[in-house]
């Protein structure tokens, strides 16, 4: 495929999934089907980074990959047939630089941290509302005849700002729930929910972090079910904490 800027043969380069053509001459670039738009700021960057931009000052620029004639945007030119972007690395970087800043604007003074408080106040949230919308349905509630490990669904262990590590799961019936944590021949339980629930929630100190704990689930008759035994540390690193 030829360079449409100065008909020089294209080079392929890679930057995570999306595929970019350079043109070694005059370093215009050329992305297929879209991807410009899925680029990140550093991956953009690792194809820019030479720092040589080219001026597409051409009057027509027929697309290389289809031969439509192309149209101009605040990239460069635009294929409207295959969606191939031709552009330069100036053209690209200020409209990576653009989207960033955009970004920043509709969150100023937005940090790491209060997404993570964010997204533990939403979750926290989200389960209550889900207890209320099915135990408001349910009249019935079923007794706990399988183990409570194939009943426990989608266990969350995250670490909240204060430090504490919040336990997070949810069951297809309501049940009581408490948590045993068990460290070094040392058990504590931690009762979740006195009321049947489907959705339940403990917080536990970080110092039991290297703990194992169990979820016990209780029924309308007191019959308990226990979960397998599950390492805090595990869970955590599964989720990345
Ligand atoms: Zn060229
Ligand atoms: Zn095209």
């Amino acid at each position: 495929m030829r360079c449409p800027h100065c008909d020089t043969i294209f080079e392929a380069y890679h930057a995570g999934s999306v595929r970019a053509n350079r043109c070694p001459q005059c370093h215009a670039l050329l992305f297929k089907n879209n991807d410009v738009h899925f680029l990140s700021y550093d991956e953009a960057a690792q194809i820019a980074d030479d720092n040589i931009s080219v001026i597409l000052n051409k009057r027509l620029y027929l697309c290389p990959n289809c031969s439509s004639v192309m149209e101009k945007n605040e990239l460069g030119y635009h294929c409207p047939h295959c969606g191939g972007q031709l552009t330069s690395s100036g053209l690209l970087m200020a409209d990576k630089k653009k989207r960033i800043e955009e970004l920043q604007e509709e969150r100023p003074g937005f940090t790491f941290g209060q997404l993570r408080g964010t997204v533990i106040v939403a979750s926290v949230a989200m389960l209550f509302f889900v207890n209320y919308i099915i135990l408001s349905r349910l009249s019935t509630r079923s007794t706990v005849n399988t183990e409570a490990s194939s009943i426990v669904e989608s266990v969350h262990v995250q670490r909240q700002n204060g430090g504490d590590i919040l336990v997070l799961f949810t069951t297809q019936d309501s049940y009581r729930s408490k948590l045993l944590v068990e460290e070094q021949k040392q058990q504590t339980y931690f009762t979740i929910s006195d009321t049947p629930q489907l959705a339940h929630m403990v917080s536990i100190p970080y110092n039991l972090r290297e703990a194992r704990m169990t979820i016990i689930l209780i029924d309308q008759e007191g019959a308990e079910a226990r979960s397998d035994t599950m390492s805090v540390q595990e869970l955590l690193s599964a989720e990345g904490q």
